[in-house]
């Protein structure tokens, strides 16, 4: 194989070792919890921007006529304070608070807060409390689970009354980050009545954010709902259920509304404003006052009425995406809110997200191995993407879909880099190729007479400026015309390609052998003086001569060539006095009888 040939092949098996290597490398890093943490943190980062743009643009009117949220906010906390001098407050205060907001008909009174014992809280206060919420029977409470040590705090037996079944038909998780070991639970007295108690507890994402809700808690064997997915089956449903379904699609089936759950469980909220700007706020001092002075300033009828704190001063705050700082109590509002709009965010499918990347990744392809400039090609790529991310962006707005952005903005970024490594690998191949064609004669593989005339220059030039020498061989193959006449034209090529390998085998490196014409052939020797140029077309003469030439499977025969020397700058100053003086000591070595090299002049 020639040098130019094996410099093709190793091109194309650059191409294959390119994608090979990155294919590993993504593989590699498809492992690594690092990049995949990465990954995730960053698509959930476009997820929150996704969101923020789309907050308040969604219908939230729906969100005030539906739900309203009793607030201890700052103002109220610093009532709280004048008034009863402690926080938490006396229990038997959100008694009366439940009679008042009961007194319009709400379809929910929803508590976020747990009733922790006040320090003046009297047995006769709480009494009050668990009598008041059991007149009723649409009031919800909050409990969490956590994983305090037994031995710190001993774990609460819940009431049978609490738990739910859940008929798991997906292969999603149903509590995957929700087993707990242990509980905070509320008011002794409460538990066992006739409140609906829920759990609040909210999932973080790796970045600490909350995207999610899990609607299942696990604990001591059996499982919980969340709060608001027991207020929302009162609030759409009209009653609650003790049975959940959850189908072979990851959907919980509340009704006649479908949560859809990501294989860990967990519901992804669909955020939309930040705090205070969705639901219908009301100042817990408001209706303090309200009681206080007898009066009815506030209706609640067919409302679910949310009540938690708010207060900045009591720290209840948390990072979603649309707000650094959310009040808990607002996200349960959220959920109850997805749950009547039905319009919680769900994931595309792990086989919808690699047809998306393919896509993308084929596109780019065709844009850059089809454009042949490489600004088009990368303003055409980047428009692809930005309209891929208006199209993620359409996607949750108009079908609460959330495509994934980060992956194939990446596989996007790689392909147009392989694709132009990979296109400039053919390009070089195919320049080689081209250069190949015009420089090097099809039958000996010598350089051809174009590239022997411009290197001639060239060498000498460079002589006459460094005040070298340059030598140069002619060599005529003798009797040819004799040769193809007695074995054929094929056996005249052979012996062609055969001589021609001699001659490259007894020169140096940086000798240029060339195909000067028909069977004659030149080499330039640069930086060589006419003594030395002699004794190598001694040897190359000697060497043909020695030679037994392959003609054909059963044929061979000898052959000889006649040379001609001449050398710069004393036989000649131009290429053509060259070349003349060359052809003139091939003459002498013809008429002398051949096999020879032409005597000096
Ligand atoms: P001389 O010793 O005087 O050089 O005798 P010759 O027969 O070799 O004479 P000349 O150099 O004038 O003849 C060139 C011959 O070389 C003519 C042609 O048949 C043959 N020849 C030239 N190119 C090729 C080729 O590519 N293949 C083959 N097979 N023969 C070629
Ligand atoms: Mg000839
Ligand atoms: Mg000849």
């Amino acid at each position: 194989m020639s040098k130019l040939g094996k410099v093709t092949v190793l091109n194309a098996l650059a191409c294959v070792m390119i994608v090979f290597t990155t294919a590993i490398v993504f593989l590699l890093l498809a492992k690594n919890n690092l990049f995949t943490d990465f990954i995730k943190d960053a698509e959930n980062k476009s997820f929150d921007y996704r969101q923020k743009v789309l907050a308040g643009r969604k219908d939230t009117f729906l969100a005030k006529n539906n739900i309203s949220v009793v607030t201890v906010d700052d103002v109220s906390f610093e009532y709280l304070w004048d008034k009863y001098g402690e926080w938490p407050i006396q229990r038997d205060v959100y008694a009366d608070l439940i009679d008042y907001i009961e007194r319009s008909n709400p379809k929910s009174v929803v508590f976020d807060l747990l009733f922790i014992k006040s320090l003046r809280s009297s047995p006769a206060g709480d009494k009050k409390l668990i009598d008041t919420v059991n007149k009723y029977d649409n009031i919800y409470m909050a409990m969490n689970f956590d994983n305090i040590p037994a031995d710190a705090r001993k774990p609460a037996v819940l009431p049978d009354r609490l738990s739910v079944n859940v008929d798991n038909q997906s292969d999603s998780n149903i509590v995957s980050n929700m087993t707990f070991s242990n509980c905070r639970t509320i008011l002794d007295g409460l538990l066992d009545g006739k409140a609906h108690i829920g759990i609040a507890n909210v999932n973080r994402s790796t970045d600490g954010i909350i995207r999610t809700i899990s609607p299942f808690a696990f604990y001591q064997g059996k499982y919980y709902p969340y709060l608001s997915l027991l207020a929302g089956g009162n609030f759409i449903n009209g009653k609650l259920s003790k049975n959940y379904t959850i189908n072979n699609k990851s959907e919980l089936i509340t009704g006649t509304k479908q949560i859809p759950l990501t294989k860990d469980g967990e519901a992804i909220l669909n955020w939309y404003g930040g705090s205070g700007r969705v639901f219908d706020m009301v100042p817990i001092y408001k209706l303090l006052l309200d009681i206080e002075n007898g009066q009815n300033n506030y209706s609640f009828k067919n409302k679910a009425v949310y009540i938690g704190t708010t207060a900045t001063s009591l720290h209840d705050t948390k990072s979603v995406p649309v707000s650094r700082l959310y009040p808990g109590v607002e996200i349960h509002a959220t959920f109850l809110n997805n749950m009547i709009d039905n319009n919680f965010i769900r994931k595309t499918s792990l086989a919808a997200d690699i047809v998306i990347c393919s896509l993308l990744s084929l596109i780019t392809i065709l844009i850059v191995s089809a454009s042949a400039s490489a600004i088009f090609a990368t303003l055409s790529t980047i428009m692809i993407l930005v309209g891929y991310i208006f199209v993620t962006y359409y996607l949750m707005y108009i079908s609460n879909l959330w495509a994934p952005l980060v992956m194939p903005a990446i596989i996007m970024i790689i392909t147009f880099a392989l694709s132009y490594i990979v296109k400039y690998i053919i390009k070089s191949r195919d320049f080689e190729y081209q250069y190949k064609l015009a420089t090097v004669d099809g039958l000996t593989d010598l350089y051809n007479h174009r590239y022997f005339q411009e290197s001639l220059k060239q060498q000498m030039d460079t002589a006459k400026r460094y005040g070298t020498n340059v030598s140069l061989i002619i060599a005529d193959i003798d009797f040819f015309k004799k040769f193809n006449d007695t074995y054929g034209h094929q056996a005249g090529d052979a012996v062609l390609r055969q001589v021609a390998q001699v001659l490259k085998k007894n020169v140096r490196m940086s000798d240029i052998v060339c195909r000067y014409g028909g069977e004659e052939m030149s080499i330039i020797l640069p930086n060589t003086n006419n003594k030395e140029a002699r004794t190598n077309a001694e040897r190359i003469c000697k060497a043909v001569a020695e030679k037994m030439f392959k003609l054909s499977a059963a044929a061979e025969s000898h052959v000889t060539i006649s040379l001609g020397v001449a050398t710069f700058p004393n036989d000649g100053e131009t290429p053509k006095e060259l070349i003349e003086e060359a052809d003139k000591g091939l003459y002498r070595a013809k008429e002398n009888g051949r096999n020879q090299v032409g005597a000096a002049k």
